[in-house]
């Protein structure tokens, strides 16, 4: 597979920190390489201290990277243009390198909507519960509503939840949003979403959201993929729910970036035995 590495070939990374699980390197180099892209991918651990003084590398050596935490809002400054995800979400989780122009996208909610409707599901006027009010859960909260989503978001902090709450009225204009905390949570709803590291490993007991709740919902949707199936999708499962896990979102993600960088749509055909054989790995390698 490395065969086709030269002096010429184009550099893309990952950069955060830590960096060392991230799936980011398998997925990108696979689909290049199945493109036939000259094109390698690599992670590259960079600590908050040291973004600043990163920046002239990355711009001289790479045509397009990828952030994760904890550079998503920290490399905002460095950035000559954000698209309009990004600056909505106010977070950058890829970068575009155009002759030394660094352009910030966000990919994370084109990855999230994208896993729920290859699955066939449409959310307009469905009773959606959010669980969290971070970062994954704003990018969510912003394509539920642009689907016509019923939004409720549940949080530990109800103050983070109303903040949120806020901001997405401003941005969107849409108005019936419900907030509470996660303990209120009471009613039954459609689909349910969670983007808090509530039942990843190692608390693979831990549930975010009472299995009453799970119980009636028609869809349940875990951010987390590791462990492949958490506790919250095990009893969702078990209550015959949809069931989707967070590798697709990554996936997707990735896929996404790839387009903007090349500029080429990415063949659903060439992508489906890449997804699926990186997704049977995850689902033996984890538990
Ligand atoms: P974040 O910005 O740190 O937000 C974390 C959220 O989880 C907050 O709402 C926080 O509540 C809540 N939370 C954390 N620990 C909690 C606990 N013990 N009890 C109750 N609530 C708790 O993190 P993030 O970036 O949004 O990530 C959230 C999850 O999504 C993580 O599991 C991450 O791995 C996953 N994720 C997956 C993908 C993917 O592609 N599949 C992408 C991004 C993120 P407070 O506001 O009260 O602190």
């Amino acid at each position: 597979m490395m065969g086709h590495i030269k002096a010429n070939t184009r550099l893309y990374a990952v950069i955060g920190d830590p960096i060392g699980h991230s799936m980011s390197p398998e997925i990108h180099n696979q689909i290049f390489y199945q493109n036939q892209q000259n094109a390698l991918y690599i992670s590259l651990k960079i600590a908050i201290e040291d973004l600043e003084k990163s920046i002239p590398l990355l711009r001289d050596n790479f045509i397009g990277w990828n952030i994760t935490k904890p550079h998503k809002q920290r490399i905002i400054p460095y950035l000559d243009a954000l698209d309009e995800r990004a600056k909505w979400y106010q977070a950058v989780n890829t970068v575009k390198n155009v002759n030394g122009r660094m352009i910030g996208y966000n990919t994370d909610g084109y990855g999230f909507i994208n896993s729920i409707e290859k699955e066939g599901i449409n959310l307009r006027n469905q009773k959606v519960l959010l669980i969290g009010a971070g970062g994954a859960a704003r990018v969510a909260a912003y394509e539920i509503l642009m689907k016509d989503g019923c939004l409720t978001i549940a949080n530990r902090s109800i103050k983070k939840a109303e903040d949120l709450k806020k901001e997405l009225m401003r941005n969107t204009g849409k108005e019936e949003i419900a907030v509470c905390s996660i303990e209120e949570v009471h009613q039954n709803y459609d689909c349910i979403i969670n983007a808090t590291p509530i039942g990843m490993y190692p608390e693979i007991e831990a549930m975010p959201i009472a299995e009453k709740i799970v119980k009636h919902a028609k869809i349940v949707y875990d951010m987390i993929y590791n462990p492949y199936k958490t506790k919250l999708l095990q009893k969702a499962e078990h209550y015959g729910c949809k069931c989707i896990n967070g590798f697709a979102m990554l996936f997707y993600q990735a896929v996404k970036a790839q387009e903007i960088w090349t500029g080429d749509l990415i063949d659903p055909n060439l992508l489906m035995p890449i997804y699926e054989e990186l997704e049977n790995r995850l689902r033996r390698e984890v538990k």
